[in-house]
């Protein structure tokens, strides 16, 4: 009995792996045509410079509404466009649309694209960012391409020469969620990126008052903060959903600040209404951006 109730759960098991497995053959199927079907829409979030208050920085995040899956999350669709090669034309088509759209904002804003690994260790990659920026008018020095530690690790070679060449024609490199990865200080250096994103995870985990003893989380911010203050790169806070985490975050001396407190994503006719705000974004206005996004 035993025996065959084991097997039961078994097949049950392998049952599960199947299903989850053409799940995710039929989410593929879905995604290769997503660009096509007009599926993927993009949306923007500012990010903020904690001082003033003004919006330096948009990034651009993708968003998939499927027809027969709804709204899939980036999280499950970008390793998915990675792993079957999709992510080059996604890429590329986030790339253009929002450069052209950036073309179109104050030319002190500047626009953040999240890119894959498997995207920068296509050889052909700084020259297809150089046609697109040529294509939309948009000048490199307001580009910046964030990317993740896994690059680093896997095929730091290559992503050095080409980090070089992009940064060589005006291109800054951010490096994003900082922290969670496999993060050397080595690499820190050898990369020499324009700006780190420290990761949500930290900035969740801040303690609102860090005289009773602060967390570690707090520590470590504090270090990721003083870290940037020494190597001279300025440092994003990203996730940053109250005032008190604001306000702690422009005492630490961070310089840039993202998360729903300032503006969730929001579609082009949002972000346009909020980039043309004069004001900025002020710790002393009552939540503004709770009465914007
Ligand atoms: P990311 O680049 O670290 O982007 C920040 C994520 O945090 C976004 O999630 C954003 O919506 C979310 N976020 C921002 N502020 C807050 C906040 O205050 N609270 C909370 N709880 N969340 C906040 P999203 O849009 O789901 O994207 C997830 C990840 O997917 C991104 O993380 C990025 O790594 C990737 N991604 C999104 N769009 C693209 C894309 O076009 N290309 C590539 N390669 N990756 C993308
Ligand atoms: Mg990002
Ligand atoms: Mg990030
Ligand atoms: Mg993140």
């Amino acid at each position: 009995r035993a025996k065959s109730k084991g097997r039961g759960q078994f097949t049950r098991y392998l049952a599960g792996m199947d299903r989850r497995a053409q799940n995710r053959k039929k989410l593929e199927v879905s995604l290769r045509g997503a660009i096509a079907g007009g599926e993927i829409h993009l949306v923007y979030q500012p990010v903020i410079e904690l001082q003033s208050g003004r919006v330096k920085t948009v990034e651009v995040l993708s968003r998939w509404k499927s027809p027969s899956h709804g709204f899939v999350s980036p999280q499950l669709f970008i390793p998915l466009a990675e792993e079957s090669g999709l992510i080059h034309q996604i890429g590329q088509w986030v790339l253009e649309q929002s450069c052209r759209e950036a073309a179109s904002w104050n030319d002190n804003i500047s626009l953040a694209v999240n890119v894959s690994a498997i995207q920068i260790l296509r050889p052909d990659f700084p020259e297809t960012v150089l046609r697109i920026l040529e294509e939309t008018g948009l000048d490199a020095s307001r580009l910046e391409l964030e990317l993740t530690e896994t690059v680093l690790v896997q095929e730091a070679d290559l992503a050095l020469q080409t980090i070089a060449k992009l940064r060589k024609n005006g291109i800054r490199i951010i490096l994003d969620d900082f922290g969670t990865g496999y993060s050397s200080l080595s690499y820190l250096h050898a990369f020499a990126f324009d700006k780190i994103k420290v990761d949500r995870s930290f900035i969740m985990n801040l303690r609102k008052d860090p005289e009773k003893g602060g967390s570690r989380a707090d520590a470590l911010v504090r270090g990721i903060v003083s870290l940037g203050q020494m190597l001279e790169v300025p440092v994003t806070a990203e996730g940053i959903e109250e005032e008190w985490q604001a306000e702690e975050l422009r005492k630490l001396g961070c310089d840039y600040g993202q998360g729903y407190l300032f503006s969730r994503p929001v579609s082009i006719a949002k972000l346009r209404s909020i980039i043309g705000m004069s004001h900025g974004f002020r710790s002393s206005d009552p939540t503004p951006a709770r009465s914007i996004a």
